[in-house]
């Protein structure tokens, strides 16, 4: 009774501390895996605007899902695995050369040649493991924009050549993965057959030793017994060096993003915007700023200006002009080449990113929100507003009476990137945001797409409510713009080329004339406003 119970005894230790051993070793894997994923996210927001110019969005997704995934895979379930298999190769090791030293050397002589192998399928499989999490990303950044851009693909039913696409990518990787496969198999019966071929050495030899009454047949039974065990316990070592393999091709993907420099982030002795120049009022500086996107064609050059706190600037120009560049160099998305940009004196990039933009508030061409509550995207804007402030800023916007006439009021879902609202409803929201924020710089980039006399009527009104007490940079597509701007700044090709007020400018009869004839030449709703 008493043995009884004591081996129910062992068997409950054994299977606490089993549960404890397998629990501890998963909460280590799980634990890795979550902070590589926030730190590779967190990474990622520090990079460049100029890294995602670089970048397919669904390439970018994919490390942080599919590499991370793999590496997951390898630290997780298989490192409890790796414990289990080297006690039990360890263990029989021991037991076999206390057994019989002499044969025991014949199996050993075994596992250098498994371990160079091992070596060289290892860098196989690593390398294959990498090209199939390239492949990997190809299918996911095939598969994200098409989605994203599903209303494109069905307006030119372009269904088929999508699924041909993504069906291509996912051949290719089907390929490797079968590749990989092919030479994992391959290590593993080689391993397989190197043990058996030292069981037969095992055999002949020990069998002769047996005869020559050096060693009893009982022995040799156990140690054929103990190397099986170890065999088993190589192949198993093997099959994790490969999955070990697998994984570190997933995770140099993830390291080379890492390893990423973030090329704009603070210098070190940077200072806020408010604590360098005392009061931020809003006042902006181009010095002979020259700007390439590539750092081979030039994009702006020589541009010089001054605008004043609150001044209206609208910058106009032919396509491809340089504009939208002009105004991402305010917030510093990108670095200058030469030259510099101040805010009230301060350069740019002397100052904290976070305060620079916290005194900007961008308002784009083709607004895109989050697919969250209009309430949340307006909040976004400044996170701690209350609701109340929130509504104020819509009603200032035009926009709290179409919000209140939506199906939830505030709180409806605009559907991804906004979808649900229309093009006019959606520069609203966007205006309330901006008010929000209540930034000192505001960076306009005038829709182009006329909208219903109406909508038009109530963006322009809040836009106007919105520049009040601003300094304002606006891309200017429409008349009434240009000729209630301070001044206008016309850009061609890079260069600053002129500068004035609109009746300035067409007395010139320069550039801007010629385009103010032509690109301001439809009818306005609001014509001298
Ligand atoms: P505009 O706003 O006056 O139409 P842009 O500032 O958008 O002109 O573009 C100026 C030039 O810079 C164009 O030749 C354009 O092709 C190039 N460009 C714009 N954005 C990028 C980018 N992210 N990467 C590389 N080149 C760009």
């Amino acid at each position: 009774d008493g043995l009884a119970l004591a081996l129910l005894g062992l068997f409950v230790l054994q299977t606490v501390l089993g549960f404890g051993g397998y629990y501890l070793l998963e909460w280590v894997g799980e634990r890795v895996v979550a902070d590589l994923r926030a730190r590779l996210y967190a990474h990622l927001h520090r990079l460049s605007l100029r890294f995602f110019d670089e970048q397919r969005t669904g390439e970018i997704t994919s490390r942080l899902t599919n590499d991370v995934a793999k590496v997951q895979g390898a630290v997780t379930s298989q490192l409890s695995e790796l414990l289990t298999q080297s006690l039990s190769f360890v263990g029989s090791l021991g037991l076999m050369f206390a057994l019989n030293g002499r044969l025991s050397l014949v199996v050993i002589a075994v596992v250098p040649a498994v371990a160079i192998a091992a070596r060289q399928f290892g860098a196989v499989v690593r390398r294959y493991s990498r090209g199939i999490q390239d492949r990997l990303a190809d299918t996911t950044a095939i598969a994200e924009e098409a989605l994203q851009s599903v209303r494109v693909v069905k307006a030119f039913a372009r269904e088929p050549f999508e699924v041909g696409r993504y069906g291509t990518a996912v051949e290719e990787l089907f390929g490797l993965s079968r590749k990989r496969a092919l030479v994992q198999s391959a290590f593993w019966s080689g391993v397989g057959f190197a043990f058996l071929a030292g069981l037969t050495v095992i055999f002949w030899y020990g069998g002769t030793e047996v005869l020559a009454g050096r060693l009893t047949a009982g022995d040799l039974v156990a140690f054929i017994f103990y190397a099986l065990n170890v065999a088993r316990s190589t192949s198993g070592l093997s099959r994790l060096y490969t999955a070990y393999s697998s994984a570190v091709g997933a995770s140099e993907r993830i390291f080379s993003l890492l390893d990423t420099a973030p090329e704009l982030d603070d210098a070190p002795d940077a200072t806020t915007l408010q604590e360098a120049a005392g009061e931020v009022r809003g006042a902006v500086l181009f010095e002979d700023v020259a700007f390439s996107y590539d750092g081979e064609h030039p994009v702006l050059q020589g541009v010089s200006f001054r605008a004043a706190p609150g001044e209206t600037v609208a910058l106009v120009g032919p396509s491809g002009a340089g504009k939208t560049t002009l105004l991402n160099l305010i917030p510093r998305f990108y670095d200058v080449d030469r030259g510099a940009v101040r805010v009230d004196g301060q350069d740019v990039r002397g100052v904290t990113q976070a305060s620079l933009r916290a005194e900007i508030a961008v308002v784009a061409q083709e607004t895109e929100l989050f697919g969250l509550t209009v309430r949340e995207n307006v909040r976004y804007g400044r996170l701690g507003a209350t609701d109340a402030e929130v509504e104020a800023a819509c009603r200032a916007a035009n926009a709290d009476a179409f919000i209140r006439a939506l199906p939830d009021g505030y709180d409806t879902a605009v559907g991804e990137r906004g979808v649900k609202l229309s093009g006019g409803q959606r520069q609203r929201v966007a205006i309330a945001r901006a008010l929000l924020r209540d930034p000192a710089i505001l960076l306009l980039d005038e829709a182009t797409s006329a909208l219903d006399a109406e909508s038009e009527a109530a963006v322009q009104d809040a836009l106007a409510r919105l520049q009040q007490g601003r300094t304002t940079f606006v891309i200017a597509h429409r008349l009434a713009t240009v000729r209630s701007a301070d001044r206008i700044l016309v850009l061609q090709a890079g260069r600053l080329v002129e500068e004035g007020t609109h009746d300035q400018l067409v007395d010139r009869g320069g550039l801007y004339a010629r385009l103010a004839a032509l690109q301001f030449a439809t009818p306005e709703v609001e014509e001298g406003a």
